[in-house]
């Protein structure tokens, strides 16, 4: 098991840990009072424009939070994401509207590598979304 709190040291009201063995787990156990944990979705606030839904587990006695690693990789693009949203890099493209949807060229050097010709859009809330080559 990996405290993952030093990576964290931004956001100070997100604390558990992450079970390695474990990519979705079924049941867990607290391992400071070794009692089975409630399954539990919990909303974690990830940087000021982003809060991200995740099913873990809560210790009933004394509320430490676990997360398997499956749920801990959408935590971490959800921290990648607020990272990018509050750097100062950034590139304004145009957007075409065809009546129907709004298209937009991704420069080339950012699709290296691309073979899906797909991408993958996230919502994050009104007017906002992610968009990457999975
Ligand atoms: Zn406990």
């Amino acid at each position: 098991m990996k405290n993952i709190k030093q990576d964290l040291e931004k956001l100070e009201e997100v604390s558990f840990e992450i079970e390695k063995e474990a990519f979705r787990p079924k049941i867990l156990h607290c391992s400071n009072c070794n009692v089975k944990m409630k399954q539990k979705e919990m909303e974690i606030q990830v940087g000021k424009d982003i809060s991200i839904r995740l099913r873990g587990f809560e210790c009933p006695k004394c509320s430490k939070r676990y997360f398997g690693l499956e749920e801990a990789k959408k935590l971490d693009k959800a921290m990648i994401m607020s990272r990018l949203l509050n750097d100062s890099f950034k590139m304004t493209r145009k957007l075409s509207y065809d009546g129907d949807n709004y298209t937009f060229r991704i420069p080339k050097e950012f699709t290296n590598d691309v073979t899906k010709k797909k991408i993958e859009i996230v919502p994050l809330g009104n007017r906002n979304f992610c968009a990457y080559v999975n």
